[in-house]
């Protein structure tokens, strides 16, 4: 039997096999050691894991290419590096710091808006609840899942961006139509051990393996495991058909 027919074959009714989720876990934590890890993720390995800057950072970093969060959190946090400090810069100040980020108007506002209600209900300090979180402005569940993961050493949550959206679909572990959705299927589909590195592996992967258009499962360690859902051979290599659950 073909490996991606046993992982298929293996999978419960109500998820994914535990034992190809760990060998899938264990083979990318393996494969990723050496690649370029994601924007947020160096941010908070470099700062002590801040909570503020790894916040503003995942905030920055919706629809943005890597390199360009990375620069534009660097030139703001240069200029500002606390709720206060950022709080006293003008909106227009902030969008020439991040730009070319994308939607940096919007996100400016949002920036200066959450450093404001931060001084102004939170003592200037991150909270560190999701409720509490996502009450900030431009804060949603992504962005509070991942500072809870990361600067709160939360082992309870799952941070889903469209990387892990397209490879836990790809894998078959979930059948979702957006990152929300994939989010609480994943939270049944996995044992808790998974929950906090399923960013870091996934995103890592979805960055330099399974690319959104192009997948090189032909390089993919973990492509024994992997049914490729809605990704189709072609003479030239790989392609997806389809993202989320559209198989
Ligand atoms: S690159 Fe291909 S084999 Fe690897 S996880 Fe993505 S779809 Fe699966």
């Amino acid at each position: 039997m073909a490996a991606a027919t046993r992982a298929r074959a293996g999978r419960r009714s109500s998820g994914p096999d535990p034992a190809v989720v760990g060998r899938v876990m264990r083979g990318l934590a393996r494969a990723i050691t050496g690649l370029e890890m994601p924007a947020v993720e160096k941010i908070s390995e470099s700062q002590a894991e801040d909570s503020f800057q790894v916040l503003i950072a995942t905030a920055l970093s919706a629809r943005t290419q890597d390199a360009t969060t990375l620069a534009a959190s660097t030139r703001l946090f240069a200029r500002a590096k606390t709720p206060k400090a950022m709080a006293a810069l003008s909106v227009r100040e902030i969008e020439k710091l991040i730009y070319p980020v994308s939607f940096y108007r919007n996100k400016a506002r949002n920036v200066k808006a959450c450093c404001e209600m931060l001084v102004d209900e939170f003592g200037g300090v991150v909270p560190g609840t999701m409720e509490e979180l996502t009450s900030l402005p431009g804060v949603g569940r992504k962005t509070a899942n991942l500072v809870l993961i990361l600067a709160f050493q939360s082992r309870d949550n799952i941070c889903v961006d469209t990387h892990v959206h397209r490879i836990a679909n790809r894998l078959g572990w979930v059948v979702t139509k957006d990152p929300e959705e994939t989010e609480q299927a994943l939270y049944a589909a996995t044992d808790r051990r998974w929950w906090a590195s399923i960013n870091l592996y996934l995103v890592t992967w979805g960055q330099n393996v399974c690319r959104p258009v192009y997948p090189r499962c032909g390089d993919c360690v973990i492509e024994d495991d992997c049914p490729k859902f809605g990704v189709t051979k072609r003479a030239m290599g790989y392609r997806a058909t389809a993202v989320g659950g559209n198989r």
